[in-house]
């Protein structure tokens, strides 16, 4: 037997969010954000239940090419555009769209030779200071697209630093939209957090939303909402067993650096789950997890293959017992993947992302 800890994703969460998403901006077209290996997920197990999205984007050009051959025919961006003058064929022969950042990616699309005419997403550094041409040359760089016969049409976006806080949009949503104006095409600029706290603006949805983490079922503002807030529903569980049972006694200590000690009796189990499966060292003795559904805490300090769960609330449980790491128990109940991000000190984010390919993932209602 495999040690028993597996990553299931759900395909009807996925597609519960993703409505949810809908129903927020119901007049707004929907890119399904599925870089890193959407969020962890793996893109093709994720990708039936996403095909209700306009389209699909990404970084990767492996990742655009394994849609493709998913069977997607519909819009497919490459977020950060093309890395190096050759990925522009493929962009040509897959029918890739393209973000366009910077004086080179122009360069090299003057010199490319296609008979496919290119779509490009114009990308504005409006205060982010990642990717983008600034407001004072954005202008200058889509009269240079605008000539170029490989170009077929022209769409703008840009990227929220502070989307997740009141007002942390409005400075960069005022550039953006002072600088196009007048110019004729489609605009997507709002990620997750802008497009469920803001999206009601017609101003902050624009033509086209981009949203990732909350497709996932994390909260993209927690803690001011968690999951339940925005009806979300988790799309992916961490799971193992417990694979050991300890009895601890007053001044007993456990796992490494004996960070936790007992102050009287206490029943534990020892779970099948390390930070080399992905699970956050930085988790200390309290982290949220379930056991048989029931909640309970961490103990100590998480080691590379196991970590130890208090087994009071639980005393049903023993060798093979459940444990919910994130996501959703078999009985229903649910930890967020949120919570235990903040135990962390990190964003559910990280975690998805994070989980170690000895983690086998299984696509619930496929079987294993
Ligand atoms: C990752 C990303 C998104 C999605 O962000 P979320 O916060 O996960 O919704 C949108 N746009 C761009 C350019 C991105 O890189």
């Amino acid at each position: 037997m495999p040690r028993p800890i597996t990553a299931t994703i759900h395909p009807a969460a996925l597609r519960h969010n993703l409505e949810r998403v809908r129903h927020a901006v119901p007049d707004a077209k929907l890119w399904a954000v599925v870089k890193a290996n959407a969020y962890g997920h793996g893109i093709e197990n994720v990708f039936e239940a996403l095909r209700a999205a306009d389209g699909f984007a990404m970084l990767d050009l492996a990742e655009a090419q394994q849609v493709r051959s998913l069977g997607w025919r519909g819009p497919i961006l490459l977020l950060e555009g093309v890395f190096e003058p050759r990925d522009l064929e493929v962009c040509s022969r897959l029918g890739l769209w393209h973000a366009v950042h910077c004086d080179e990616q122009i360069d090299w699309l003057a010199a490319h030779k296609t008979q496919v005419g290119h779509r490009v997403f114009l990308k504005m550094n409006s205060g982010m200071n990642r990717l983008g041409f600034t407001p004072e040359r954005y202008r200058s760089a889509y009269a240079r697209l605008n000539a170029l016969p490989q170009v077929d049409e022209i769409s703008f976006m840009t990227h929220f630093s502070d989307a997740d806080v009141d007002h942390g949009l409005d400075r960069q949503l005022a550039v953006f939209h002072a600088t196009t104006q007048d110019l004729p095409g489609e605009r997507s600029i709002s990620n997750s957090a802008a497009t469920l706290l803001r999206g009601d603006a017609a101003e902050v949805r624009c033509d086209w939303v981009r949203p990732g983490i909350v497709l996932y079922g994390s909260s993209p503002d927690f803690p001011r909402h968690d999951m339940a807030g925005w009806q979300l529903q988790p799309s992916m569980t961490l799971s193992s067993r417990i694979i050991g049972v300890q009895m601890l006694g007053a001044g007993d200590t456990v796992g490494y650096g004996s960070r936790f000690r007992a102050e009287g009796p206490l029943r534990m189990g020892v779970v099948a789950c390390g930070y080399a499966d992905g699970y956050p060292r930085h988790c200390d003795t309290g982290t949220p997890v379930l056991v048989d559904g029931v909640r309970t805490r961490t103990l100590g300090r998480v080691s590379m293959d196991m970590m130890a769960v208090d087994l009071t609330p639980v005393p049903q449980a023993g060798m093979g017992s459940e444990v919910t790491l994130w996501g959703r128990a078999a009985g229903g109940a649910v930890l967020p993947i949120d919570e235990v991000a903040a135990a962390a000190g990190t964003l559910g984010y990280e975690l998805m992302c994070a989980v170690a390919p000895r983690v086998a993932k299984v696509v619930e209602g496929e079987g294993r």
